[in-house]
């Protein structure tokens, strides 16, 4: 029958105000369009510098660019195994045991569309309803909408600017009976943190002792500036039987559009992370795989050039930010600086700010509060994407020196 036919027959409804069919009322029909669409969208509109959404603005290596467009023409074009091609999940255990000793093999590798899946994929291979997660606030955009459509309880542990240490305190609390994991990102976004030796000896201490599981956001880990280095939770004693690792080729390779994620697991987790993904997507493009399998072969020295350059990138909008006014936080890792607004003596929120900049500056950026769910975040923070070209931010700062000039005067304190 064709919608138009039981348009007609549809009488009950029909020429009435009442909708034709039931409101959906499911748990995600409540949920927003991520922050990094609404504003992308916002600066396409006002023709801005999108410094919001965390992409870079040039494409990855010539050679895992040129691997994947050979890949197409070899005959593979067909579905790949559902955990992954042979060769990337090789290519990933390999990279473990290359940079961090993690005695990898292939069997603890699954390959998914990007770490948005890796992290869907863990949170169900490990979740019920009714267990509780442990989660760090702020948090990453996808993390609590996953966590509550399986009907999980989420227990948020805030950080506090300007270092964003790990509270003790509040974490043991945290954990409880019935906690079943803890997911956290280090290298973080949206703050640049990353987790310390000691913050994570914390977290493993606390999962030993209430016999839980970590997923592990690591996505930023090639991503990391000054002395500061990822520690992989999964290199702490007794941690690897029971953390999910999760890496991302977008960042590694800057190719995010290419939405390759990757997963190490223990032997025993593996396979119910893969059965997961067998239903969440099967799988994600060979030729991709493929490539990414030969970059993660790459020689050291293109890792370490990955965080240099990114770490002068950093320096360039920090200066810029803090020439206008702005405090800028620390940052140790991932693409993000925070700033906080007050002494710009906006009369807004972060929301607001972030559109006003987009407006009237040409730039965009992202509102903090995005990365809350808790009552009474800070609303003065925005956070910006400094993964650009140096003529990008050049040209970020200039317009946004030209809205509020250099340096508004004493610092405004809440
Ligand atoms: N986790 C964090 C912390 C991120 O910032 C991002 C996106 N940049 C992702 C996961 C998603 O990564 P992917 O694009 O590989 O899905
Ligand atoms: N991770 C990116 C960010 O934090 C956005 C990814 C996305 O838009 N899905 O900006």
């Amino acid at each position: 029958m064709t919608l138009a036919r039981r348009a007609d027959t549809a009488a009950p409804n029909a020429g009435r105000d009442r909708p034709a069919v039931k409101p959906v009322n499911s748990h995600l029909s409540a949920l927003g369009t991520t922050i990094f669409t609404v504003m992308s969208a916002l600066a396409a509109e006002h023709g801005a510098i999108n410094l919001g959404q965390g992409f870079p603005d040039t494409d990855g290596p010539e050679d895992v660019l040129q691997a994947a467009a050979a890949s197409l023409f070899d005959g593979r074009n067909q579905y790949p195994p559902m955990p992954g091609v042979p060769e990337l999940r090789q290519a990933v255990a390999a990279h473990n045991r290359r940079f961090y000793d993690i005695p990898a093999t292939p069997d603890h590798v699954v390959v998914t569309c990007g770490a948005t899946e890796a992290i869907a994929a863990c949170l169900t291979a490990l979740l019920d309803p009714g267990d509780e997660v442990v989660l760090i606030e702020p948090l990453y955009d996808t993390y609590l909408p996953v966590v509550r459509l399986l009907g999980a309880i989420p227990r948020l542990v805030r950080l506090e600017p300007p270092d964003w240490a790990l509270p003790e305190a509040a974490l043991t609390a945290a954990f409880g009976p019935r906690t079943k994991a803890m997911l956290f990102n280090t290298p973080m976004n949206p703050t640049g943190k990353v987790f310390t030796a000691g913050e994570l000896g914390l977290i493993a201490e606390l999962l030993a002792r209430h016999d839980a599981y970590a997923i592990c956001d690591e996505v930023y880990e090639h991503l990391t500036f000054g002395a500061a280095r990822h520690i992989p939770l999964m290199t702490l004693p007794g941690m690897a039987e029971r953390s999910l690792r999760i890496g991302s080729a977008g960042k590694t390779f800057s190719l995010t559009g290419w939405k390759v994620g990757y997963v190490t697991a223990p032997p025993a987790l593996a396979p119910i992370v893969a059965k997961a993904h067998q239903n969440l997507t099967f799988a994600t493009a060979p030729n991709l795989q493929r490539a990414v399998a030969m970059g993660l072969g790459k020689e050291d020295a293109y890792f370490a050039e990955l965080g240099r350059a990114l770490e002068a990138k950093r320096d360039l909008l920090a200066a810029g930010l803090t020439r206008i006014g702005m405090d800028v936080l620390p940052v140790h890792g991932s693409y993000f600086i925070t700033a906080d607004f007050r002494p710009l003596r906006f009369d807004g929120d972060d929301v607001a700010f972030c559109r006003h900049i987009t407006e009237a500056a040409k730039v965009t950026a992202v509102p903090v509060t995005a990365f809350y769910d808790g009552p009474e975040p800070p609303t003065h923070y925005a956070r910006f994407a400094f993964c650009k070209q140096d003529a990008v931010l050049e040209e970020a700062v200039a317009r946004l020196e030209g809205l509020f000039g250099r340096r508004a005067g004493p610092v405004l304190r809440r």
